[in-house]
C-alpha cells in the first residue's frame, strides 16, 4: 500500500502552506509512536484521567426483549467528557507537546471534540482555540460556555453553511498562518494523511479492549460488531482489531436524515460519490458538479458530508457493511435504550442501537453483537424533546 493510501483513498491533497506542517507531524508521530516513555505517559492518561478501560456490558434486558442475538455494549458514554473523542485529543494533545507546540486548535460540530480538546488542553497547559460553524454555536450554547469554561476560546465561523464542514475549513486556513507553535488536533479519520491514521490508531483501542472483554466473558468471538459513522472515529476504532477476522461482520450506520431517497441525508456510502475535499480522497455527499452538497441529520456529530478513507476502502473490498439510519429510527432508539437498560445514548450512537434491534432478532441466541455506544446522551436531550414536541420548563 502506497503511503498515507487505503486502496485508491486517503492521499494527502493538502495547499503547499500546510505540507511542511504534515510532514513535520508525519514524521513526529513515528518517533513517539512506539517510544516506551510516550506509551506509558498515554497509557496512565487514558487509564486515571479518561477512566480507561470503558466497560463492556451485556444488555440482558435489551437481549430478552428482543429475543435474538446476545447484545453487548461498548460504553465509551462513560469516559471522562462523555464520548470516545477523548481517546484521540489526549494522544493527539500529548503528542504536540512532544513537538513542543504549546498552542492546539480544533474543529467542532456539536461540541464534543472541542470540549474534549478543551478539556486536555486545561490539564496539558496548552493554549486552545476551537472553531465551529455559527449555526452550531447557537444549537449547542451551553457547549460553547463549557469550553470557555476549561480556558478555551471560541471562534464561530460564518462562512459557507456555518457548520462543521465549514469549521474543519477555518481551523486548517488558522494553522497554516500559525504553525511553528501549533497542532491540529484533528476530531476524526479524515483529513490529508497523516492525520487518518493517526487517529484511527489513537482510536484503536475502543477493538482492542472489546477483542479481549468479549474473549474473557464468552470465550469466543462477536457474529458483529455496529457503529454509527460521521467521518468514521468511533467504528473504526472498534472495528480494527477484528478486520482479519473475517467471521466478524463490521456493520458502520450512517446518518439518513430524513430518508437516501430526499436531499435532507448525510448517508455518503448510500448517496456519495468518489472525490477530493478536506485534503483527501473519499466518498461524499456532491451535486452533478461535483461541489459538496449541503447534509442534514438530527445527529450534528454524523452531519458530515464524507466518510474517512479506510472506511471508503473497507465499504470497496466488501470487509465492512454500511447501512443508512433515519432520524425517526435513531429517535426511536434512543428512547428504547433509554428505558429498557436506563442508559441514555448519544443521538449518534442510537443509529448503531437502531440497526442491532432490526438484525438481532433475525440471530441465533447463541451469536453475540457488539454496539458501540459511542457517547452518553445528556447533550441531546433537549433536541430529542423539541423533535417530539415535548415542551421543557412549563
Ligand atoms: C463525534 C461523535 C461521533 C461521530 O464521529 P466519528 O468520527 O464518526 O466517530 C459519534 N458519536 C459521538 C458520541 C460523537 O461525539
Amino acid at each position: 500500500m502506497r503511503k498515507g493510501r487505503f486502496s485508491q483513498y486517503g492521499g494527502q491533497y493538502a495547499p503547499e502552506t500546510m505540507m511542511g506542517a504534515l510532514q513535520e507531524l508525519e514524521r513526529e508521530y513515528r518517533r513517539w509512536r512506539n517510544d516506551p516513555t510516550f506509551e506509558a505517559e498515554l497509557a496512565a492518561l487514558l487509564k486515571n484521567y479518561a477512566g480507561r478501560p470503558s466497560l463492556l456490558y451485556y444488555a440482558e434486558k435489551m437481549t430478552r426483549d428482543l429475543g435474538g442475538a446476545k447484545i453487548y455494549l461498548k460504553r465509551e458514554d462513560l469516559n471522562h467528557t462523555g464520548s470516545h473523542k477523548i481517546n484521540n485529543v489526549l494522544g493527539q494533545t500529548l503528542l504536540a507537546k512532544k513537538m513542543g507546540k504549546t498552542r492546539v486548535i480544533a474543529e467542532t460540530g456539536a461540541g464534543q471534540h472541542g470540549v474534549a480538546t478543551a478539556t486536555a488542553a486545561a490539564l496539558m497547559d496548552m493554549e486552545c482555540e476551537v472553531f465551529m460553524g455559527k449555526e452550531d454555536t447557537a444549537r449547542q450554547a451551553l457547549n460553547v460556555y463549557r469550553m470557555q469554561l476549561l480556558g478555551a476560546k471560541v471562534h464561530p465561523v460564518t462562512s459557507g453553511t456555518q457548520t462543521l464542514k465549514d469549521a474543519v475549513n477555518e481551523t486548517m486556513r488558522a494553522w497554516v498562518t500559525r504553525i511553528a507553535d501549533t497542532h491540529y488536533v484533528l476530531g476524526s479519520v479524515m483529513g490529508p494523511h497523516p492525520f487518518p491514521t493517526i487517529v484511527r490508531d489513537y482510536q484503536r483501542i475502543i477493538g482492542a479492549e472489546i477483542k479481549a472483554q468479549i474473549l474473557a466473558a464468552e470465550g469466543k468471538l462477536p457474529a458483529a460488531i455496529l457503529a454509527c459513522v460521521g467521518g468514521g472515529s468511533n467504528a473504526i476504532g472498534a472495528f480494527y482489531d477484528f478486520i482479519t477476522d473475517q467471521s466478524v461482520r463490521l456493520i458502520g450506520c450512517e446518518a439518513a436524515g430524513r430518508g437516501v431517497d430526499t436531499a435532507e441525508t448525510a448517508a455518503t456510502i448510500a448517496t456519495g460519490k468518489v472525490g477530493i475535499f478536506h485534503g483527501m480522497k473519499s466518498l461524499f455527499c456532491q451535486d452533478d458538479f461535483g461541489q459538496i452538497a449541503p447534509v442534514y441529520s438530527i445527529s450534528a456529530g454524523l452531519d458530515y458530508p464524507g466518510i474517512g478513507p479506510e472506511h471508503a476502502m473497507l465499504w470497496e473490498k466488501g470487509r465492512a457493511e454500511y447501512v443508512p439510519v433515519t432520524d425517526d429510527e435513531a429517535v426511536a432508539a434512543f428512547e428504547y435504550l433509554s428505558r429498557t437498560e436506563g442508559i441514555i445514548p448519544a443521538i449518534e450512537s442510537a443509529h448503531a442501537v437502531a440497526h442491532a434491534m432490526t438484525i438481532a432478532k433475525e440471530m441465533t441466541p447463541e451469536q453475540i453483537i457488539v454496539i458501540n455506544l459511542s457517547g452518553r446522551g445528556d447533550k441531546d436531550v433537549a433536541a430529542i424533546a423539541r423533535y417530539k414536541g415535548v415542551s421543557l420548563y412549563e
